[in-house]
């Protein structure tokens, strides 16, 4: 008999004895078997801007915790080591949520992110860290692929403060040919996300595979309509794991930039070093100055734009000492 596993739209028919496609949540007895429960691979401090998050507490350093496997196949994954090529036997101590949310208040961060690898796919794990994380007054920030199922989507967002979500590509057969996975429930989970926390977007841009104007105008007018203030971060792809296509141009970034900028408040280029400064979209008086993870917030006093007076917390920027 097999367990089915209802966490991510791949909903996995786990015979005994085997994993699901993430390679993490697995049947022993007939039961789903969760033997990677608070394996972690790796922890780290980390500046906020690295996840990459732009308008959510910019200039602080946040806890971050890695763990094993994903739901998605991607062939130009940058961090496959962790999310497909590791041991298939669980190594190392499993970590309680409390000695997480116990080690990132005694680092001075003021939060937690679940990142570096798909944390959807250790649902029960985040759960209860994250909870333990607010009983301690810290916030939590989910780095994630999006592709959850709609229930424990809206579980595992009521205890998150913000979320970057990876939107891979706005093309529904780049998803189901490359990624092994489907656009639309990751379309879904972006709407449901940016209507309960602060929300930003990472589109690694592949020369040849999601880069065409027509395809990024597509998702800039989606982001959009959700809300024209969502960040969207274009990065630069550079070639790993089983894709070996040239990496992509400076140039080619910044003329994207341009087009999603036509429609967005905020759009930055990614793994370029450079257009990753906040502008007011009242005034275009410089808010936040960005050099590597360098981050100056130099443009807001007392919450509010130094130039016309506009309310940060209006295009969703939440700087710290604010909520
Ligand atoms: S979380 Fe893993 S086991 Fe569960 S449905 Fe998704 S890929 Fe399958």
């Amino acid at each position: 008999m097999a367990v089915t596993c209802k966490v991510c739209p791949n909903q996995c028919h786990i015979s005994d004895n085997h994993f699901g496609i993430c390679g993490v949540r697995g049947a022993l007895d007939n039961k789903l078997h969760l033997p990677y429960h608070g394996i972690l691979s790796a922890t780290s401090v980390d500046p906020i801007e690295k996840k990459p998050l732009y308008h959510f507490h910019p200039g602080a350093g946040i806890y971050s915790v890695g763990f094993f496997g994903c739901s998605l196949s991607c062939p130009f994954c940058q961090n496959y080591r962790i999310s497909k090529e590791f041991p298939r036997k669980p190594e190392g101590r499993k970590t309680r949520p409390e000695s997480v949310a116990e080690a990132a208040l005694k680092s001075g961060s003021f939060g937690i992110a679940y990142t570096y690898s798909e944390p959807i796919v250790h649902y029960e794990w985040v759960l209860e860290c994250a909870k333990e994380a607010h009983a301690r007054g810290l916030k939590n920030v989910l780095v994630t692929n999006g592709y959850i199922n709609d229930e424990p989507a809206k579980e595992l967002l009521a205890w998150m403060d913000a979320v970057n979500i990876d939107l891979k590509s706005f093309n529904e057969s780049f998803y189901h040919d490359e990624l092994g996975g489907s656009l639309r429930p990751v379309l879904d989970f972006i709407r449901l996300a940016a209507d309960s926390v602060h929300t930003e977007l990472t589109t690694l841009i592949i020369p040849g595979k999601n880069d065409s104007t027509a395809e990024i105008n597509k998702a800039a007018d989606f982001i959009a309509g959700i809300d024209k203030n969502i960040p969207w971060h274009l990065s630069a792809y550079y070639p790993a794991y089983k894709y070996s296509i040239r990496p992509t141009g400076h140039e080619e970034i910044l003329k994207l930039v341009d087009t999603a900028g036509e429609k967005l408040n905020f759009v930055f280029a990614g793994n370029i070093g450079g257009r990753s400064d906040t502008y007011c979209p009242s005034c275009g008086s410089l808010l936040i100055k960005r050099s590597g993870y360098s981050t100056i917030v130099s443009g807001i006093a007392g919450g509010r734009c130094t130039g016309c007076g506009s309310d940060a917390a209006d295009f969703n920027i939440i700087i710290d000492g604010a909520t």
